[in-house]
């Protein structure tokens, strides 16, 4: 007789940069709207006017939690296209002669200014990073005395290794200089305070799917009278600055979740916190050569490590620990079966370390201490 052993594994998420899983009250919004609320917004019947009651209920509570009116927040289907939209416009609209940007920024703030820069022939400048992954701020001061009309766009917390940006003294700068200022506030959005009256800044953007709210679904924050134009054309919604029949259930599970974040934020940044610290201490005793990729004051839920593997050990990594269920990422990405170095990674570290296994590990108020301990066992094994 053949014996299974079915006992079930204990799967292990630490890939929250990644995308995090949706808090059930989320859900249950989404399912209630998706139900009863099922009219187009646009449409002046009872059914169309509580759709358009739920979107902006959702657009004010957002517009709360960020300390904006809410006609500065416009909803979009994810960070993706909100960034997109920004940057073009930037320089189709606003006639923006120049972009100061830097080599680290996630790829939908990266490709869209490259694709700018062949398309409009917009000067590109990037702006000098450390060696510990930070934006050199005097390089930038040095970059903005000079050239044209300029939009800077510089992210909040890096997507690869946490590293976070004071944006406080970035938008001071840029309005010295007289210069926009976009910032790429994904990872931020929901795990930080953001009070967009305390500085000066004219576009962010955001995704729900990263603080715990349903994918597809985005929005961007744009400061009144900015001059932007849509990114495309169709119907009258958002002011017509984005056309397309708003995904009501989407953008009110968005603002629960937004809502809920900010409401647990100092509990689950402790919680976080603490388990980052306790990641850095179990490295420290059983793989005492690691080091960190990135600031050691990089954002709370986010680890990015260099492990003392060799080489060869780089490619069966992730594989290694999937079999364990354990998700995390590494600083690099898989193409078509070729190890793709990170771009993020490759700014700060020398070749050879670039090619020796990297993780990026985070968290999110589900983890647990257990999570970790089977995360450096599995690592230990490898
Ligand atoms: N910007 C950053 C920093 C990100 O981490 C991500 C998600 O990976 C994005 C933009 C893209 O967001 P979305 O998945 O909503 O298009």
């Amino acid at each position: 007789m053949i014996f299974h052993n079915f006992a079930v594994m204990k799967k292990v998420y630490l890939d929250n940069a990644s995308t995090t899983a949706i808090r059930a009250e989320v859900i249950q919004e989404m399912t209630k709207v998706m139900a009863q609320d099922y009219g187009n917004p646009s449409s002046t019947h009872s059914f169309g006017r509580n759709a358009k009651s739920v979107l902006e209920l959702s657009r004010k509570s957002i517009a709360r939690q960020l300390n904006v009116p809410a006609q500065e927040i416009i909803f979009t289907s994810c960070g993706t296209e909100a960034n997109n939209w920004i940057l073009r416009s930037a320089v189709v609209d606003l006639k923006v002669k120049r972009i100061i940007t830097s080599k680290i920024e996630h790829h939908a703030v990266l490709y869209t200014v490259q694709a700018l820069q062949r398309e409009f022939d917009v000067q590109v400048d990037y702006v000098a990073v450390k060696a510990n992954g930070e934006i050199d701020i005097t390089d930038l001061v040095e970059l903005l005395s000079q050239g044209n009309k300029t939009l800077v766009s510089l992210m909040h917390v890096n997507n690869e290794t946490g590293n976070v940006l004071d944006l406080k003294r970035i938008g001071v700068i840029c309005e010295e200089n007289s210069a926009l200022f976009h910032s790429d506030t994904v990872q931020s959005v929901g795990k930080t305070e953001l009070d967009l009256q305390a500085f000066p800044i004219d576009f962010l953007v955001a995704s729900a799917h990263k603080f715990h709210g349903p994918k597809g679904v985005g929005f961007a924050f744009i400061r009144k009278n900015s001059g932007l134009q849509p990114l495309f054309y169709g119907g009258e919604q958002e002011k017509g600055l984005r056309p397309g029949t708003e995904a009501v259930h989407q953008i009110a599970g968005m603002a629960k979740a937004l809502e809920l974040s900010y409401a647990n934020l100092e509990t689950e940044r402790t919680h976080i916190s603490e388990l980052k610290k306790y990641l850095i201490s179990q490295l420290e005793i059983e793989f005492p050569e690691f080091s960190i990729n990135g600031s050691p004051d990089g954002f709370y839920n986010m680890l990015n490590v260099l492990l003392p593997f060799s080489e060869d050990k780089t490619a069966m990594i992730l594989f290694h620990l999937d079999m364990k269920g354990i998700a995390v990422s590494r600083g690099s990405a898989c193409q078509s079966g070729s190890i793709k170095a990170s771009h993020v990674l490759a700014e700060m570290l020398s070749d050879a370390d670039l090619k020796k296994p990297s993780l990026r590990i985070s968290f999110s108020h589900h983890n647990s201490k257990e999570d970790v301990d089977l995360l450096v066992d599995a690592l230990k094994g490898i």
